[in-house]
């Protein structure tokens, strides 16, 4: 049994449009992972939330929980871009971090609300829940949800997910700077990464390169060649880069991608629109 995972967008920090950037997509990280039981759970809510909602809604109303990583602009502001908040029959969990500066539901009513959008979560017609990542592991149907710290400014998870009823297992490390960690990040990470098992897929935060992550230090994003050197330890076999620099068009990421492969041919740049099966 597998999951099966839809990418809705990873353009790292700010969307960008236009003929250029067809190939990889210009919005903002939001993905959809749907589980054997056709659980759906939603990562990170950026302006691919536009895509992630269409796709939800292709297969019906019900139940959705959307998993925050946290609560930066990139990947929260696709909740004014899901129209199905406004449509009765869907349920949404809304559930994330709390660091110093607030918690999921401080976030998302601050967000959606005046003076930024006119109909706050009050006005939505779908059924909204909001939880905190409280206990170790978290239950959604027969998917398992594990968490961990990772560097980044104001703080960030990365999660891992398995599929309790097969072998099927994703992490998920959007905007982290692998650079900064301290001696614990790593451990806790790469224990993250290989208990029970080394996941199947690691996606993860590519914005820079190592010529010039250290010219943007603080910025709270990683190299791909940390990222390979990670899966490599974590033994990961398959990676997924993400969270592409903004300016970077379809040409230059293209490049990238066969750079990449040339030191691992197991990764690959994720693509806006793509549809990816994890376990078997
Ligand atoms: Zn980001
Ligand atoms: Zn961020």
């Amino acid at each position: 049994m597998s999951l099966r995972l839809f990418i809705g967008g990873m353009r790292g920090s700010r969307p960008v449009t236009g003929a250029a950037f067809e190939e990889f997509g210009g919005d903002t990280t939001a993905l959809l992972l749907v589980g054997s039981q056709g659980e759906r759970l939603v990562l990170d809510a950026g302006t691919g939330m536009s895509a992630v909602a269409r796709q939800l809604a292709e297969a019906g109303p019900g139940e959705v929980t959307v998993l925050f990583s946290h609560y930066h602009l990139d990947h929260a502001v696709g909740l004014t871009m899901n129209p199905l908040f406004y449509q009765p029959g869907w349920s949404f969990r809304l559930l994330g971090p709390t660091f110093t500066d607030g918690g999921v539901r401080e976030a998302v009513t601050h967000l959606v609300a005046p003076p930024y959008w006119p109909l706050p979560v009050e006005r939505m017609s779908a059924r909204i829940e909001f939880a905190e990542i409280a206990a170790a592991e978290i239950r959604v149907g027969r998917l398992g949800v594990r968490s961990c710290p990772v560097p980044h400014p104001g703080g960030c998870l990365a999660y891992r997910i398995d599929g309790t009823d097969s072998n099927a297992s994703l992490v998920f490390a959007t905007d982290l700077e692998w650079q900064k960690r301290t001696k614990a990040d790593e451990t806790v990470f790469l224990a993250m990464c290989r208990t029970p098992r080394p996941a199947d897929v690691l996606i993860i935060d590519a914005h820079f390169a190592r010529a010039n992550a250290k010219a943007f230090a603080g910025w709270g994003h990683s190299s791909w060649e940390d990222d390979l050197d990670i899966a490599r330890s974590a033994g990961v076999p398959r990676v997924l880069l993400g969270h592409h620099a903004p300016d970077a068009d379809d040409k230059a990421l293209r490049a990238l991608e066969q750079q990449v492969k040339k030191h691992s041919p197991g990764a690959a740049l994720a693509r806006a629109g793509q549809w990816l099966t994890i376990g078997n």
